[in-house]
Parts: C-alpha cells; structure tokens; sequence
C-alpha cells in the first residue's frame, strides 16, 4: 500500500483556472519527491489538496489507503495531525518563543503536558536549535526560523512533510543547511514531498523527482533532475 495515491486528480478553481489535470502518481512510505516546475504550474495547488486545504473537482486521492476527498468535517484534523506542513514564508507564531510555537502544535491536538515538556526540547534538538529555544522569531536568521518551522511541523510524528518553496527565502549556503536537515528526517522514516525552484539543490540530492507544467504531471524520474536540457 502507498503512502499517498492520486488517481485521475483534476482541480478547477471557480472562476476556471485549471491548476491540475488528470493527476496519477504513487508515492511510497519513506520515498522523498521533488515537486518542481514553473511559477503557475500546479505546485502549490498538488501540496493543498494533499492537507485539505483544497478539494479535488475530479479523482480521488488517498493517505494510508483512505480516501480523504470523503472524509467529514470531524476526521480532517485526524488527518492533518499526520501531516507537517512548512512554508516559504515560515508561518511561526511571533508572539511565541521557539518552545512555545513548537508547543503549540501539541496543545492544539490535545497532548498532554508531561508529553509536551518530554517531546518539544528532542524535536528542537533534532533541528540543532536548542540554544534559541527561549528566542522570538525576530532574533532568528530566516534559516533558524525554518529550523523552528520543522520542528513544529515534526512534533506530532507525522508520516509525511510536505514543504512548499522551504528555501524560497533563504541565502544558498543556509539552503544547503535546511535540504540537508530534511534528508535527515527522510532516512529517519518520514515520507517528504518538497515544492522547490532551487535547481542546484535538487540536481545534487538525486530523489524522485515530479515536473508538472501548466497542470499536467510531464515527468516522473528516480534521481532526477530539476529539468532536462533541450
Ligand atoms: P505553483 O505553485 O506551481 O506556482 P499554483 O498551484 O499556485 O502553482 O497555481 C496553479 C494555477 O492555479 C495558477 O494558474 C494559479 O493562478 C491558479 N490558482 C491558484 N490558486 C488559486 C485560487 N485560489 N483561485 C483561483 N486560481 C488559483
Ligand atoms: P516564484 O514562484 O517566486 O515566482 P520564479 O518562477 O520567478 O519563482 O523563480 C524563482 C527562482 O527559481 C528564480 O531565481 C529562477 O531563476 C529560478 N528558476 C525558475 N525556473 C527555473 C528553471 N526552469 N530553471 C532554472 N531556474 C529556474
């Protein structure tokens, strides 16, 4: 059984914006994707529908063999709770310490404290940020704040990462810091799907790697590059 399968995915935006056409692809527990492609074609629209940001207009699509384009109102957050998320942008709570937004994404699933105090300083540790573990998103560099971002998204065990444009605003050696960080996680066990546009990057890590232009999924490679010559 696989991770996650899409079969015959389309998505149709009210208004008429076709973001994906008729979408199959398998993906294998453990496996790490690139998602790449030009600005438009689809990238970000695949990684919502796989959270439930967004619905399919045609296909299914299934996580551990669950259809989750049936699921209720009430079991979306059983599903997102087995998903971490992180973005361009970071998305951390700035009000909050490094502790206390990892925290907060086990109170908001209902751990209990002791699980909390036991698990966030590991999940932090894990990302090598422990020394700023009393510090607001402000007093970190951009690359700390991703750090910070994945341990949040880290913290509840997930069974996949999917991260959309991760290093879209970091400097190239602090990117290399984060690819590296997440290939960490992936030979720890955890499926990652990765939105990228940094070319160099994904021609060095050598993982599965998914184009889609203008909707359609035009190329499916083990260790491939970010795009063929022509
Ligand atoms: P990418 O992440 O590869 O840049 P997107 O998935 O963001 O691609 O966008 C795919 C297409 O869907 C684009 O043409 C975009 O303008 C359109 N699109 C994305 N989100 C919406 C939305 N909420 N409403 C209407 N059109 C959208
Ligand atoms: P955005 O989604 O932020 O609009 P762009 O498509 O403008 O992203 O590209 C972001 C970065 O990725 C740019 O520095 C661009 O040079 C690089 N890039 C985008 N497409 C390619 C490509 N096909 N080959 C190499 N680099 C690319």
């Amino acid at each position: 059984q696989h991770i996650i399968e899409m079969v015959g995915v389309s998505k149709i935006y009210p208004g008429g914006c076709v973001a994906l056409r008729d979408i199959n692809v398998k993906i294998e527990k453990g496996e790490f994707v690139f998602l790449v492609g030009p600005t438009g074609a689809g990238k970000s629209t695949f990684l919502k529908l796989l959270f439930r940001e967004e619905l399919p207009t045609r296909g299914q699509i299934f996580i551990n063999g669950k259809n989750i384009t049936r699921l209720k109102p009430k079991e979306v957050p059983y599903l997102r709770r087995r998903l971490g998320v992180v973005f361009q942008d970071f998305r951390l709570l700035p009000q909050k310490t490094v502790y206390e937004n990892v925290a907060f994404a086990m109170e908001v699933i209902e751990a209990s404290p002791r699980e909390i105090r036991r698990r966030v300083p590991k999940v932090i540790e894990m990302v090598g940020l422990s020394h700023k573990m009393n510090s607001r998103p402000h007093e970190l560099s951009g690359g700390e704040q991703q750090r910070a971002a994945l341990a949040r998204a880290l913290v509840n065990n997930p069974d996949v990462i999917i991260a959309d444009e991760p290093t879209g605003n970091l400097d190239p050696d602090t990117s290399w810091e984060i690819m590296k960080l997440l290939d960490e996680i992936n030979k720890k066990g955890t499926t990652l799907i990765v939105a990228t546009h940094a070319k160099e990057l994904v021609d060095a890590m050598k993982k599965r790697v998914l184009q889609l232009e203008d909707g359609r999924l035009v190329r499916d490679e083990e260790r491939g590059v970010y795009r063929c010559e022509t």
